[in-house]
């Protein structure tokens, strides 16, 4: 038996994105004062494992940790490529570690929050509260909010398709200016595609240094020289550039599936962050998304209501789910939606849609610049399993 400490009013596992910027939001509302919140992670969050990138309209809540934000945006095909204007939205940066840091210093000023470095090793519910078992000691919470999650769950579930947004990313600094660092390259399908969903991504910090990213949508994880050549062919075959240091290295392997994560979900343990299925299925954008479920769930944390109702718009994981279906079936073809995609709408809409925020009339807009043959087969397949 370890050695247990006083009770907690919430635990939450995980000083990640979600985990953090839960913890900031009770710490910020007086609601909260009163109550004794518990922030547990393995790790020290000290770091830049990661780096987030979302669009936003305007100016948001994490402008003060921005790197860099872009105002234009470059999609790139096999027969169509163009630099769009995305206002009134900015593609925003913020590097994993300025993130942590802003977040664990405000944190550290809410006297109501603890916040202790150990790993979790189990959790168990009864009447009375749960108790959260670390490598150290026990810790009882009325409410646990956990970030941790055993995505190898996903991989014996067979109602949905499970696909993988799996990437390495080099921050590189180039010899001779190189980039543009007006545009972000969003999506570049012009690389091999090797039957896959495959595309490359460049954040550019200034015409020396830019991020780089070499992404696919597939099933399986690749070897780790075939993604790092990726960035290196790109390097060369794009901009002739082969003289470059590596300054930083991430690699993500992001589920995308429209699994029911918050299924998870009892009484008093709830699951945020990508294990609240706060992963959009279809792309992996899951940073801005969880800001937007945070503010979503404070009230319902303080009603003591469960947290079922932020389950994704039914029609919007339908949406996501038809697109999975296609590219776990045809891997290849995600070159070809999203360049017809970008070719016959505007990347406003494709935001919005995005964000799940379309009307009928726009959902209907967005589909319609799709290739239609493939949707109109996926969702003959899907009915015919039922959905
Ligand atoms: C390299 C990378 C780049 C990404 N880029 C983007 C992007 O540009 N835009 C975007 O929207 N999304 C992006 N994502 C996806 C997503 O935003 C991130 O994965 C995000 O960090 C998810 O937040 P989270 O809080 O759910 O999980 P995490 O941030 O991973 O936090 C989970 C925390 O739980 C802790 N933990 C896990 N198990 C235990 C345990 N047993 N005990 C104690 N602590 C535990 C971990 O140490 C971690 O700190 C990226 C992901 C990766 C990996």
């Amino acid at each position: 038996m370890k050695p247990s400490t006083g009770h907690y009013d919430h635990i939450i596992i995980g000083a990640g994105a979600a985990g953090l910027m839960l913890a900031d939001a009770f710490g910020r509302d007086s609601y909260f004062r009163d109550k004794k919140i518990l922030l547990l992670d393995k790790d020290s969050k000290n770091t830049n494992d990661r780096t987030w990138s979302f669009w936003e309209k305007g100016t948001g809540r994490f402008d003060d940790i921005v790197t860099k934000s872009w105002k234009n945006i470059f999609f790139g095909g096999q027969g169509f490529s163009a630099q769009f204007d995305i206002s009134p939205y900015q593609y925003k940066l913020v590097r994993g570690l300025d993130f942590y840091r802003c977040y664990l210093d405000k944190i550290k000023t809410y006297p109501n929050i603890d916040l202790i470095h150990q790993e979790v090793t189990a959790i168990n519910e009864n009447k009375e509260g749960v108790t959260v078992t670390t490598t150290e000691k026990e810790y009882t919470g009325t409410r646990v909010f956990s970030s941790a999650f055993d995505f190898d769950a996903l991989k014996n579930d067979s109602k949905y398709p499970l696909l993988q947004q799996h990437f390495v990313g080099w921050v590189v600094k180039t010899k001779a200016p190189t980039f543009n660092p007006d545009k972000a390259i969003f999506m570049d399908f012009s690389i091999p595609q090797k039957n896959n969903t495959r595309f490359m991504y460049v954040l550019p910090f200034s015409e020396n240094k830019a991020l780089l990213e070499y992404t696919l949508f597939s099933k399986d994880l690749l070897p780790l020289d075939a993604y790092e050549n990726g960035i290196k062919d790109y390097l060369r075959d794009t901009y002739g550039c082969t003289d470059f240091e590596v300054l930083e290295k991430e690699k993500g392997s992001i589920p995308m599936t429209c699994y029911d994560f918050q299924s998870h979900n009892t009484k008093r343990i709830q699951f945020i962050g990508s294990a609240g299925g706060w992963t959009k299925p279809s792309t992996g954008y899951t940073f801005y998304n969880t800001s937007k479920k945070i503010a979503q769930i404070i009230p319902l944390i303080k009603e003591n209501k469960p947290l079922t109702p932020l389950r994704p718009k039914r029609k919007f994981k339908f949406y996501d789910l038809l697109l999975l279906d296609i590219l776990f079936a045809e891997n290849h073809k995600g070159q070809y939606i999203f360049e017809t995609l970008f070719k016959n709408r505007p990347p406003q809409l494709i935001f919005k849609f995005l964000d799940e925020e379309t009307n009928l009339w726009e959902d209907f807009r967005f589909i319609s610049g799709c290739p239609k043959k493939e949707f109109i087969l996926a969702l003959f397949k899907r009915m015919l399993r039922h959905i």
